[in-house]
């Protein structure tokens, strides 16, 4: 493909990624509010306001990559603890942290946490009313797969919303995120799980995965409608949005 990432074997992409987020699991999200200064928060918050999920236990959210749980967790506040979310992470350790932090944050019975694959999902088709997916796509070896598998999942009129970080088209914050993300980000990685590698491998993963525009292409090729996006922080992150018509 076009999108540049054959240069290592799909197994050999998935296999360096488990190992990232198995050795930084319990760390992930100290970690994530270091290595964005905090930006994320802000970012997922936009997420969740622009999914306005339906204060109903009949809405049901999938949330892919959900890691240890973040992105959920604010879905299910924003429906006033009414709807119903399924984390999946392929990642049985960063299961396992958002596992304990739903118990006691009390969000669990709104929770299903389910490890599995993106490109495989093990549901049936016109399951969810929504697809959520935060800064996990460009983790995933084979993303047609994964945007095929959200459309397939989804139920007609369903929601795909996809955020990661993306194209910075201001000048002089496009130099201090370049500055930033090859030098402090694989710093702070090695500074808190004393390996620096893995981080510069998922900066690596940040600059080849495809631009606004690009990406929006491949969720219209998946079958979506209505398909736009926003930029966050001058493009550091976009937004994706689709709907399955
Ligand atoms: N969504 C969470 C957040 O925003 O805090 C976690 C994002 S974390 C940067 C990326 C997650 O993608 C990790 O938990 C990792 O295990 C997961 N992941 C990587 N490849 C995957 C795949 N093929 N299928 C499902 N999850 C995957």
């Amino acid at each position: 493909t076009s999108y540049g990432f054959r240069e290592v074997g799909q197994g050999e992409k998935q296999a360096l990624v488990n190992d990232v987020f198995h050795k930084v699991a319990k760390r992930y999200d100290i970690m994530n509010d270091l290595m964005s200064a905090g930006l994320h928060r802000a970012w997922k918050s936009a997420m969740v306001a622009a999914l306005n999920p339906r204060k109903s236990p009949d809405y049901r959210i999938l949330d892919v990559a959900g890691g240890t749980g973040d992105v959920a967790f604010r879905i299910i506040e924003a429906s006033n603890r009414q709807a119903q979310a399924t984390v999946l992470d392929i990642n049985g350790s960063m299961l396992a942290v958002g596992e304990d932090r739903a118990t006691k944050n009390g969000l669990r019975p709104n929770l299903t946490f389910v490890e599995a694959n993106a490109e495989e999902l093990p549901f049936p088709d016109k399951t969810f009313d929504a697809y959520t997916i935060a800064f996990g796509i460009r983790n995933v070896p084979r993303i047609d797969r994964a945007l095929s598998e959200a459309y397939r999942v989804l139920k007609r009129g369903g929601r795909l919303l996809v955020l990661e970080f993306s194209d910075v088209d201001m000048p002089v914050l496009d130099k201090i995120y370049e500055e930033w993300s090859f030098k402090a980000i694989p710093r702070i990685g090695k500074a808190v799980t004393g390996d620096a590698e893995p981080y510069q491998y998922l900066v690596e993963s940040i600059r080849k995965f495809p631009n606004q525009r690009d990406f929006a292409d491949m969720i219209r090729d998946a079958g979506f409608g209505r398909v736009t996006w926003t930029n966050f922080t001058g493009g550091i992150a976009a937004l994706h949005s689709g709907w399955k018509i």
